[in-house]
């Protein structure tokens, strides 16, 4: 039966990929990897020999059709990414989108993504988060981050090691030094690292030394307490 699988694979220790993960990149008629090479050295790891197509962000909109044209015919497929869940911060929303909107079914199994170890790790509120992936690098980065400064829920961001430093000091500018957050650095790595501190801390840390590998930043939301309070200083100056 035609159906489009939505298959995470790890985020860095290949022990992290599912039993049914595996059966499914070996049943499927095809997988569209966002890099074949990536994708290829995971797949001869497993012994898996199912053949590839290259689905990444600079040909998903041609690619689409194509697809869902073979899914239409009866053929099974796979999609993967480089990391973690595809369509999160990565490719595969829009193929989800089309076969959505063409009837074709689809399947996303559970498996590793960033931001939930990362989360958890935290120590921060998990009940209600607002995942935010990467900010605007350049355009809108600025009032992305004002908006955000009202946000009551944990904040979680995907960052490079090489921004990692003057994000923090945009995060206490609009945030306040304050604010705890957490880093998760190489989660389910050899060098995993998780930080947990103020703002502040975090930036006095990670500015002392060099950064390297894949990020994840949690920061506080802001505190229901401090908002009722610039609410009220607000109303009276209002009178
Ligand atoms: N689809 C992936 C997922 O499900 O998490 C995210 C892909 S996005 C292009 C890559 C970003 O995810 C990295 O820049 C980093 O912020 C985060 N990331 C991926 N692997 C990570 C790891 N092992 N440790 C920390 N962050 C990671």
């Amino acid at each position: 039966m035609s159906k489009l699988y939505i298959v995470p694979t790890p985020i860095g220790n290949l022990e992290d990929i599912t039993l049914r993960a595996i059966r499914i990149l070996k049943e499927a008629d095809f997988i569209l990897a966002e890099d074949t090479r990536t994708t290829g050295f995971l797949l001869k790891h497993l012994d898996i020999s199912t053949r590839m197509f290259s689905h990444h962000k600079f040909n998903e909109h041609s690619s689409v059709d194509k697809v869902a044209e073979r899914l239409k015919a009866g053929e099974t497929g796979a999609l993967v990414s480089d990391a973690g869940t595809p369509a999160i911060s990565d490719p595969g929303y829009l193929m989800v989108k089309k076969c959505v909107e063409e009837g074709i079914e689809v399947e996303c199994l559970p498996g590793p993504t960033a931001f939930v170890p990362a989360l958890v790790n935290s120590g921060l509120p998990n009940d209600r988060f607002c995942f935010e992936g990467f900010l605007p690098q350049k355009k809108g980065r600025k009032t992305r981050l004002e908006l955000l400064a009202e946000e009551t829920r944990t904040l979680v961001f995907y960052e490079s090691p090489f921004r990692l430093v003057k994000t923090l000091g945009q995060f206490i500018e609009h945030f306040g030094a304050d604010r705890k957050a957490s880093v998760s650095r190489e989660l389910s790595k050899l060098h995993e690292e998780n930080k947990q501190g103020t703002l502040d801390e975090l930036m006095q840390y990670f500015s002392s030394k060099t950064v390297k590998g894949e990020i994840v930043v949690i920061v506080e939301g802001k505190s229901e307490e401090k908002k009722k309070k610039e609410h009220k200083q607000v109303k009276t100056n209002s009178h």
